[in-house]
């Protein structure tokens, strides 16, 4: 919500300053799709670099949110920031804080579409399947369109 393109634009800022070998996907302007009734959201995927271990690498990304300055009233509801952390590696980690890759990963087109602009051949480390195969199975049908401000 608000500066949707400036919170996006920091954001990168702060990845590009804090990582190594950043990649970013377009941005996508995409459809809500758990609480509805809120304006669409804008989407980007970053590839990094990193010796942070993925506990870490959370917290980092929890720091840029508040720094940005997170708010949120409504689960799933409108926000200003909000950095998930999709794939590390191929690793696989059901803890307290951090599942990996991301529980709704496979499940959201507004995810995979980016994911797979930047990572086609990447393998889903649960299923051996690759992002693109998992972009073409997924039954989401929400749009996602590249941004195009008007
Ligand atoms: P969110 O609604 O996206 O802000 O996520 C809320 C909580 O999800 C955070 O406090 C994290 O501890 C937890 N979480 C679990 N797995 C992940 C992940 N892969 N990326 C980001 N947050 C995660």
């Amino acid at each position: 919500m608000g500066d949707r393109v400036g919170y996006l634009s920091q954001a990168r800022e702060a990845i590009r300053g804090s990582f190594t070998s950043v990649r970013f996907s377009k941005i996508y302007e995409t459809e809500p799709v758990d609480y509805l009734d809120q304006p669409w959201f804008l989407n980007q995927v970053a590839e990094i670099e990193t010796d942070l271990q993925p506990e870490s690498l959370l917290e980092w990304a929890q720091s840029l949110e508040r720094r940005l300055g997170r708010q949120r009233e409504i689960p799933k509801g409108p926000r200003t920031l909000d950095i998930d952390i999709l794939l590390y590696d191929q690793k696989i980690l059901a803890g307290e804080k951090l599942t990996l890759p991301h529980p709704e990963l496979l499940n959201r087109r507004h995810v995979l579409v980016p994911l797979a602009e930047l990572a086609p051949n990447k393998e889903y480390p649960l299923s051996y399947q690759t992002i693109r195969q998992a972009l073409d199975q997924v039954k989401d049908r929400s749009q996602v369109k590249p941004y195009a401000p008007t």
